[in-house]
């Protein structure tokens, strides 16, 4: 027997490794069967290649469990090592030093494992002693065991082993007796073995025979050595993908489509990419791509590696070119990754545009299914936007789905402005805006169906993205300001009436500073009174709303704006009741007013062309004193109108009425409009 010295720099590996891939301690299997079938690949390698000329037989890697002994042991018949070989390849650990290493990935440790030869050593993470029993595939060579404790020193022997290969023993810990359970090495290796090239049995295939479980003495084999994305596009159908999906998703919905993925230049990829059914909360669905590293389950966490809104996909990646070894922001500027991470994009616009061509029909069917991921895409990844944009989607009120140029084409003769902008009109619930996008549609107007978790950001795109175009909500202004085709004429209400009736409506709305009352002149045949929300107020309190923020939009309180259509008749109905009732009032306000205003008019006169040290204390003082009383009478008159409007039944009902339009009438209120209105009907 031999002893000897592990090589490292650093006095004792093992603390390091039990320091810092303490979290992760399950991935030594994955490790040490990596190893396995490295082994036995190269020996398939050396047989196609005439430089192993034996059989190579049955190549199955084994794992055993002895609980007994407290020992987990994988063998492989793959090639194996001489002693030589262990000493080369065991004992001189190929990393300078431990130190460095230390200094180099103190954050991120459990990726890089495989990549820095101490896939191995991690093997001590879970036990007291490890054991290499091994025979080398070379004729007549000796097998040899190499055994080690966790302290730096080693020792090897000669050992008898049957044929070529590699068994290795390990001894599990104390604290790691987790590992001696079958059910626990059950899981785990499907979740890092399960699509390894070579077959690896674990446990027997049970049977059921006359309603009980039997041996039936056949190895359990663990994996699928041939997974679906290995395999060609062509030899392949449908339901095998789909197969493939509820293997990897048990739970999850059919999905809509997949790619399949396969690159070999300028770096190695495949995989199969599947679109999932997505509506809302995508948040939940994220980390279900699967990375593979040459069929070694890696991680479920791609992020980094593919853009964010690719990772609302299902599915897996294999690439033996993207580095593991590095931390995540790392990642993101390294060039591979990015050229991956790129083409991936392509690849999944390049497939939605195939079966947009391919069989519009089903696409439109799926489309409300692909809209958010797309969406996603489109806002947050420019390249994607640009290839998105050829079969990205509008959808209208009627149902029916348009390109972006189709769409545009349909509403440019209609639906551009004075000013040559194209106005969008859009609805974000067709239930509440009905009214609305009704009037819309009269007008020939279309409207559109934005009412997505991301619509309000790819509205923002879609406005910096399209020329001279813009988005408006169906119920953002009156009909006819919607999209402003000629400059209107002025209404045919003087100033002063129409301050007296604001007054009117004011005083209707218990001085709420909710509303807004506006004036407009829509035609006898429009509503009397319509409830407007102003685009740019609204969409600045959704923002703040979806980011969280309150802030100074966020805080305001919703305003909205009450436009009174000043030739309805019944407004014009309330204008004469307002005349025939405060006629008198009205007339006392004006004899007081007109004095005040005659003395204010001469004493502007007479201090017109004076400059201001020239004008007296006195002329200033009863400029004032006018000042003041013109405001006194003003609101005086103000109040009488108010409170006429608060009692006027047909004020409050017109604006009632619009109220319910809008579904904005509740509680109290509805309830007082219900009693009022079996009044009005009242014969
Ligand atoms: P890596 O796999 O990255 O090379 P490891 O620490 O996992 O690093 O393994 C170190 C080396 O030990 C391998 O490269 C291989 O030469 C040798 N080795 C490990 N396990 C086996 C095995 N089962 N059969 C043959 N050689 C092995
Ligand atoms: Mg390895």
């Amino acid at each position: 027997m031999q002893k000897g010295k592990i090589n490292v720099t650093s006095e004792n590996i093992f603390p390091i490794i039990k320091k810092f891939l303490y979290s992760d301690h399950e991935i030594f299997l994955r490790e040490i069967i990596s190893n396995a079938v490295d082994a036995t690949q190269k020996l398939k390698t050396l047989a196609s290649v005439g430089e192993f000329k034996g059989e190579l037989g049955d190549l199955t890697i084994r794992i055993q469990l002895d609980k007994k002994n407290k020992t987990l042991t994988i063998s492989d018949s793959g090639v194996g090592m001489s002693e030589e070989e262990i000493e080369k390849y065991i004992n001189q650990i190929a990393f300078s030093g431990a130190e460095d290493f230390l200094a180099k990935y103190k954050d991120k440790t459990e990726a890089i494992i495989g990549h820095f030869g101490l896939g191995f050593y991690s093997s001590f993470m879970v036990s007291d002693k490890v054991e290499i029993i091994t025979r080398s595939h070379r004729e007549d060579a000796q097998s040899v065991k190499w055994s080690c404790d966790g302290s730096p020193e080693f020792s090897i022997e000669d050992a008898k082993r049957e044929g070529r290969g590699t068994d290795i023993v390990l001894h599990i810990n104390k604290d790691s007796e987790e590992f001696l359970d079958e059910h626990r090495i059950d899981e785990m290796l499907k979740k890092y073995c399960r699509f390894l090239p070579i077959p690896i049995a674990f446990g027997t295939e049970k049977e059921w025979k006359d309603g009980k479980e039997v041996d039936t003495g056949k190895d359990k084999i663990v994996n699928d050595t041939n997974p679906l994305w290995t395999r060609k596009p062509a030899d392949l159908k449908d339901e095998d993908y789909e197969k493939f999906y509820r293997d990897l998703y048990p739970a999850s919905q059919d999905p809509l489509f997949n790619i399949h993925l396969n690159v070999d230049y300028p770096f190695n990829l495949t995989g199969i990419l599947y679109f999932p059914k997505i509506k809302s909360n995508f948040d939940i669905q994220k980390n279900k791509i699967q990375l593979y590293c040459n069929q070694v389950y890696v991680t479920d966490s791609v992020e980094g590696i593919v853009p964010e809104f690719l990772t609302l996909l299902h599915g897996v990646i294999d690439s033996p070119d993207i580095p593991l070894n590095v931390s995540r922001s790392y990642l993101q500027s390294d060039s591979n990754v990015k050229k991956i991470s790129s083409h991936i994009t392509k690849k999944v616009a390049d497939r939605l545009h195939e079966i947009f061509k391919e069989n519009r029909e089903q696409f439109e069917k799926k489309w409300d299914d692909l809209k958010l991921f797309i969406t996603f895409g489109m806002i947050t990844d420019d390249k994607f936007y640009e290839r998105a944009e050829k079969f990205a989607m509008f959808k209208n009120t009627d149902g029916k789905y348009f390109t972006f140029e189709e769409y545009e084409k349909l509403i440019k003769e209609n639906q551009t402005d004075k000013n040559k902008t194209l106005i969008y009109l859009y609805t974000t619930d067709t239930e509440e805006q009905y009214s609305y996008i009704d009037q819309a549609k009269n007008k020939g107007y279309d409207v559109l169906v934005m009412n997505g978790q991301l619509d309000p950001h790819l509205i923002n795109s879609l406005e910096s993205k399209l020329k001279d175009s813009r988005f408006v909500r169906v119920d953002s202004d009156v009909i006819d300001k919607l999209i402003v085709k000629e400059d209107k004429k002025e209404i045919d209400l003087p100033y002063e009436a129409q301050t007296e009736l604001r007054n009117v409506f004011e005083g209707a709305t218990n001085g709420s500073s909710q509303y807004w009352v506006q004036f407009e002149d829509m035609g006898e045949t429009a509503a009397p009174v319509v409830i407007t929300r102003s685009e740019f107020v609204r969409r600045m309190k959704d923002m703040a709303a979806m980011s969280g923020t309150a802030g100074f939009y966020g805080d305001m309180p919703e305003t909205v704006n009450l436009v009174v259509n000043v030739s309805h008749p019944l407004v014009k109905t309330v204008i004469d009741q307002k005349d025939k009732s405060l006629n008198d009032k009205i007339a006392e306000f004006k004899s007081q007013l007109e004095p005040l205003s005659t003395k204010l008019d001469e004493l502007k006169k007479a201090t017109e062309k004076k400059k201001d040290e020239e004008i007296s204390q006195a002329e200033k003082d009863e400029m004032d004193d006018l000042n003041k009383k013109v405001e006194e009478v003003n609101a005086s008159k103000a109040e009488v109108l108010k409170s006429f409007g608060k009692d006027n039944k047909l004020v409050k009902q017109l604006i009632d009425l619009a109220l319910l339009a809008n579904n904005m009438l509740k509680g109290e209120e509805l309830s007082k409009f219900v009693k009022r209105s079996v009044e009005l009907i009242k014969p």
